[in-house]
């Protein structure tokens, strides 16, 4: 199985960081992302008081702008939370559901996490659907059941190449400065191809898998050229604009 032929996707996951003045670093990423256009596509998910601004300044760049979570209401008395539409209102592209700082702070289940999608898609969003194990999981060799658990769980019926992408982020991983082995990455995403393809067919086949969790400059380049690894999530490395233009440019 080669799937090679899939452009490339560095995401980045600024989570709760980033003030107004984290434009400019926003914008030394935008100055730099010409020379990477062709090799790959460039998102990055400010919090969601920056949403608006990054999207003025992204403008004709060809970076997009995602968010990081949607409700799965289109409106109504929700205090606190934002529609999909209401990000496809100011420009976003992207959204981020079940990141798993959002499975554990805010206890979203698989099947919240599948109304999220299906919101984001009908906003006309493409979904980022996150999957990952817990380091009790892996320790107990469960990793792939509970990646499979969660793909099957999270992801709509109606997923296609164009309106969702997974990331395979281990919970471990995550700014923990601990990566898995590249051996690790390649059997979860060959696993995880293999249930894409068999779901959603030539979907599953042309489907962009992410690998996210402590991705930086010294590993991007090994863990990028796995032939099931179709880009990265970055969260901590991509809030310098200096490392993320660096993983991106390790595709
Ligand atoms: C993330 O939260 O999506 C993530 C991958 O974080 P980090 O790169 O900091 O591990």
């Amino acid at each position: 199985m080669l799937h090679n032929h899939i452009k490339p996707l560095i995401a980045g996951n600024w989570k709760m960081n980033g003030l107004v003045a984290s434009l400019t670093e926003f914008k030394t990423i935008l100055s730099e992302a010409r020379i990477i256009d062709q090799k790959a596509d460039l998102l990055i998910c400010p919090p969601a008081t920056l949403l608006q601004a990054f999207v003025i300044a992204a403008d004709i760049t060809g970076v997009s702008v995602g968010a990081q979570d949607c409700h799965f209401n289109t409106s109504g008395a929700h205090t606190g939370d934002i529609s999909a539409e209401m990000l496809a209102d100011i420009g976003a592209k992207y959204c981020i559901v079940g990141h798993s700082e959002r499975r554990a702070d805010h206890n979203e289940t698989n099947a919240v996490i599948q109304t999220k999608a299906e919101a984001a898609w009908k906003a006309g969003l493409v979904a980022i659907v996150c999957v990952g194990e817990t380091d009790a999981e892996r320790v107990a060799g469960k990793a792939l059941e509970i990646v499979e658990i969660q793909l099957d769980g999270s992801i709509p019926s109606g997923a296609t190449s164009a309106n969702t992408v997974i990331a395979y982020e281990p919970v471990w991983a995550i700014g923990t400065g601990k990566t898995p082995t590249v051996d690790d990455v390649a059997s979860v995403h060959l696993a995880i191809r293999k249930q894409v393809i068999s779901r959603f067919k030539t979907h599953g086949e042309n489907m962009r898998l992410l690998y996210g969790g402590s991705v930086k400059p010294s590993n991007a380049k090994e863990l990028m050229q796995l032939v099931n690894v179709n880009g990265a999530l970055v969260g901590g490395a991509s809030l310098k604009a200096s490392d993320f233009i660096a993983i991106a440019h390790s595709v």
